[in-house]
Parts: C-alpha cells; structure tokens; sequence
C-alpha cells in the first residue's frame, strides 16, 4: 500500500425514507462511505468531528477496515444530522432538514505526519473546510491526486468558494442534477467542458441508475450502472463510488485514463453494494472477494464486440 488518502467531509448521523424502508438517525455522511469504499483498496486516513451522540463503536469498526480515524475528533454537541427521502424512481435526494452541529465550528487540522500524502479526497462538506484541508496539504514534489465532491446544499450558498478550487483540482465529481444546478447547462458534455475550462483536468458526471461520465480536455468515457434488482437506499452511493475511485488509483503506480476508466468500474461496483443496503450496512460488512467478483461480471456486462455483417 502507498501513502493514505486523506479524506475530508462529513461524519453524520442520517435519517432516511425511502419507498423500501426507513433508517433513523444511522451512521452516515460524505466521509464515512467514500472512506469505506478507499478502505479496500488503499490507506485511509479520516478529518472530521462528531459529537457526544456518535456511537465509539461505529469508530471502531473503521478502524478495523483499517482506516485512521484519529483525524476524527469528539466535542460537546451534537454531530452533524441530515434528514432526507427519495421519492418512487430512487434518483434524487429531497434534503428534509440539514443540521451542521458540530461542524459549524469545526477547524481541520491535518495531522503532521499526514501533510505530504500525495492523495487528497474533499468529500462533501463545506467548501471553506475543503479548502483549509487542502492548504494545509505538502504534497510531494513527484505527484498528486486531488479530488473533490459537493452538493447542491453547498452550491447554492457558496457557490464562488467551489469554484475557487477548481484550478487546484485534478478531479471533481458531481452528479447531473449539480452539474446543471453549478453551470447553469442543460447538456451533461457543454456543462463538463464549463468545469474543465475552470481548471480541473477531469470532470465524473454520476447519473443514479444510468451510470456515470468521465471527461477530460481530450477523452469521454461512459459506463452504466450495475444493474441491480435489489436498490433500496441510494443514499452514499455517490461518496462510496468517489472513494473506490480515489482508492483504485492510490494503488496505481501512474495514473492514465485507462486507470481512470478502471477506477469509475470499480466505483460503479462498490456503490451497486451501497445501495443494496440501507445505510451504510450495505458497505460495512462488504468483502474485497464480494467486489472483484462483482466487477469480473461488471466487466463481462459491458464488454461489446463489433460484429462484421
Ligand atoms: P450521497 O453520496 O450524495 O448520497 O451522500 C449522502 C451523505 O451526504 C449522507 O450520509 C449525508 O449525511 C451527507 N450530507 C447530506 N447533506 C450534506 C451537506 N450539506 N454537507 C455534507 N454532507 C452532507
């Protein structure tokens, strides 16, 4: 394993409804599921808060995925809390209620020994805490893999705090309801070509069940969704398919786009999992034996071969 991603985002306890069931006040946010999914592939390292009311053990069973939680620190208060509900097609999020608690205050501190790790993931979170996370960073001299995800919650109040990082950033993924809401584009290629003329070199469109799009200034690449018989919960699917992606290509030796295409396969395979649970059961008790024969079959599926007639 090489240098952890460092991840920043949030820690949340979430109350979701969906039409298959509901979840009351479970273990979520941006930050938990995309450092689950990272945690198969690569070193993980978490910054963030909780308050009084998140349980230790949740904590503990990160560490046994082997992520560093000692970036998590515990205050007074109460941890950040999402309520939300999906309505009969799964696609989108309706936010019901989003209470910042804790990390209304909250000063990031990467730890010191952690500063020149050469992978850095802001998951969604305030964009004012990604950017004193990515200052704070001493990325080595021979490479580095930024990546960052928000939401329309953050694109709506600090829109201009997004796209100061943008320049900074070697990817930056959003799903299509974003992408449109930041550039004020209907079509998902005009809206990616927006964002890549802002400065980040990649751009990943994540469409629900209809997949995701990868773009750079040079390449486009699709893939579809898993499919899937059993979607119950798609809440984390966004965040488990980033940190498989950021994961994936901290164990590569270089980064291409073909590693690039690799890693959006593995993402699209990890959330498949994330959305079979509710919460994040569908993750938790996930084995890497579960995922590489998952992405053998993902493979098989959308292979295509030209036929002469
Ligand atoms: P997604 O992958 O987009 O489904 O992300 C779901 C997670 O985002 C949930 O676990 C929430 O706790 C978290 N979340 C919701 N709203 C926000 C917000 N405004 N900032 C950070 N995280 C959020």
């Amino acid at each position: 394993m090489k240098d952890s991603i460092i991840v920043v985002g949030s820690v949340a306890l979430d109350s979701i409804q969906t039409p298959f069931g509901k979840i009351n006040r479970g273990v979520g946010g941006s930050s938990v599921y995309s450092s689950l999914a990272a945690s198969f592939f690569a070193k993980v390292a978490v910054i963030g808060v909780v308050g009084k009311d998140f349980p230790e053990d949740f904590l503990k069973k990160m560490k046994k995925r082997g992520i560093n939680t000692d970036g998590i620190k515990r205050v007074p208060g109460k941890t950040f809390f999402w309520r939300g509900k999906y309505s009969w097609d799964l696609s989108t999020a309706i936010t019901l209620d989003t209470q910042l608690n804790v990390f209304e205050k909250f000063d990031p501190s990467v730890p010191e020994d952690l500063r020149n790790s050469k992978y850095l993931f802001l998951a969604n979170i305030d964009p004012v805490l990604q950017k004193k996370v990515l200052r704070q960073m001493k990325f080595p001299k021979t490479g580095k893999y930024t990546a960052l995800d928000t939401m329309n919650f953050w694109i709506e109040s600090k829109k201009k705090k997004i796209g100061a990082l943008l320049p900074d950033l070697d990817a930056i993924l959003i799903n299509e309801a974003e992408i449109r809401q930041y550039t004020g584009e209907h079509n998902i290629i005009k809206a990616a070509k927006k964002l890549l003329k802002a400065g980040v070199k990649t751009v990943v469109v994540k469409k629900g069940e209809y997949g995701v799009g990868c773009f750079s200034k040079n390449e486009m690449f699709f893939l579809p969704a898993y499919p899937l018989e059993d979607a119950v919960d798609p809440t984390g699917a966004g965040d488990s398919f980033a940190g498989a992606f950021m994961g994936f290509l901290a164990s590569s030796e270089k980064i291409t786009w073909g590693r690039i295409k690799k890693a959006a396969a593995y993402g699209t395979v990890i959330s498949s999992f994330t959305v079979s649970g509710f919460g994040v059961n569908g993750l938790i008790n996930l084995k890497k034996s579960d995922i590489n024969k998952r992405y053998k079959e993902f493979v098989k599926l959308v292979h295509f071969e030209e036929v002469k007639i």
